[in-house]
């Protein structure tokens, strides 16, 4: 029997991305599912991996972590699934038998990241057993394949922002009407408009929170404006009257986007006495951070940080999709081909576009 051959993007090192046409399709064994490769995104992770290498992404080796598609082929005892079925799916499940997983802390579970799946810039990827069974979704019709794309960078967005809880006050104060939906009085101050900043600035939209943005760029502080930021501005904006409006005593969230060291530093200084920081944006592994001590304890601060998701996270990141509670086609800035993708991520090394599209054949 010949073995059936691929286009898949390989990571050969830092600023080289392969187009290899040898890669071979593999079979599903007991649990797995072949999926064609409808849609895949680019990822902050990817970015950083192609710019000065990752140690959460071997090279030279495949990439690309967010994908959707359609099953080809199931391997036997998958009865959830079947041939032709259109699926959505993160790339990890953890593994439900190590102490964290015990615990419930199944993002910190001791074999998920080294039981992923990369390669979904790709024409096909394999879904190994732990992952059908608890982190892959039918995907509905009305949901295109590049939004279902986002289930897992919005998974991490839902384990960070479940962690902050988010809309307590709202339960404590307020009755939900029709016309003040989700209405709460929380604001959250959130530095960094890229993809993952923008997919919080939905996901708290969403939960009725008051979201200002702070970043760089004109362009997507304009973005941010209509997805629904009220106010927004330049890091040398806060020197003026608009953040003292929007938030007199502080936000009571400020969620770093940035992964830079100076923002992780600065974040504290804008939530209100009693709240919440997330760090959410990694730095590179050992820098360390400076706080001032004094208003994190008369302050009482909590700081917290956000790594990965558990599944509970994904199952709320794909009813958020399904039901379309948040619309995430907005932050997709362009499609390129396997053959081109190269293209795609000079473009967000340049700062240009939120997520680019990658899928086989068409640009
Ligand atoms: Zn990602
Ligand atoms: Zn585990």
């Amino acid at each position: 029997m010949t073995i059936q051959k691929q286009k898949q993007l390989w990571l050969a090192a830092p600023g080289t991305i392969l187009v290899r046409e040898d890669v071979p399709v593999p079979r599903p064994g007991r649990g797995e599912l072949l999926i064609k490769v409808k849609a895949s995104l680019t990822c902050g992770t990817d970015l950083k991996a192609y710019l000065r290498g990752h140690d959460l992404i071997p090279m030279p080796g495949p990439f690309g972590h967010e994908f959707s598609g359609i099953v080809t082929a199931a391997g036997p005892g998958v009865r959830k699934f079947r041939e032709g079925d259109a699926v959505m799916a993160v790339h990890t499940a953890p593994c439900l038998s190590c102490p964290y997983c015990e615990k419930g802390l199944y993002n910190l579970c001791e074999k998920i990241m080294g039981a992923k799946v990369l390669g979904a810039f790709g024409q096909y990827i394999l879904l190994p057993e732990h992952i059908v069974a608890v982190n892959t979704f039918k995907k509905p019709e009305a949901l295109s394949f590049e939004e279902a794309a986002f289930l897992e960078p919005l998974s991490c967005v839902v384990h960070g922002v479940e962690r902050l809880g988010t809309g307590s006050q709202k339960k404590a104060s307020s009755k939900k009407t029709k016309n003040s939906k989700n209405k709460t009085d929380e604001t959250a101050l959130i530095f960094g408009a890229g993809p993952i900043g923008l997919l919080h600035l939905l996901l708290l939209k969403a939960r009725g929170v008051r979201v200002a943005v702070c970043a760089l760029e004109s362009s997507r502080l304009r973005l941010s404006k209509q997805l629904g930021a009220e106010a927004v501005f330049k890091p040398d904006g806060f020197k003026g009257p608009l953040f003292a409006r929007f938030a007199p005593l502080g936000a009571d969230y400020v969620i770093e986007c940035t992964g830079r060291k100076e923002v992780w530093e600065a974040a504290p200084q804008y939530v209100r006495r009693g709240g919440s920081v997330m760090l959410f944006g990694g730095l590179k592994k050992g820098v360390p951070v400076v706080f001032s001590s004094s208003r994190i304890h008369y302050d009482e601060l909590a700081l917290a940080a956000s790594f990965h998701f558990c599944p509970e996270d994904v199952r709320q990141a794909y009813r958020l999709l399904a039901e379309r509670r948040i619309d995430v086609s907005p932050l997709i800035s362009g499609t390129y081909s396997l053959s081109e993708a190269e293209s795609a991520f000079k473009k967000l090394a340049e700062g240009k576009g939120i997520k680019y599209v990658i899928k086989d054949g068409k640009r």
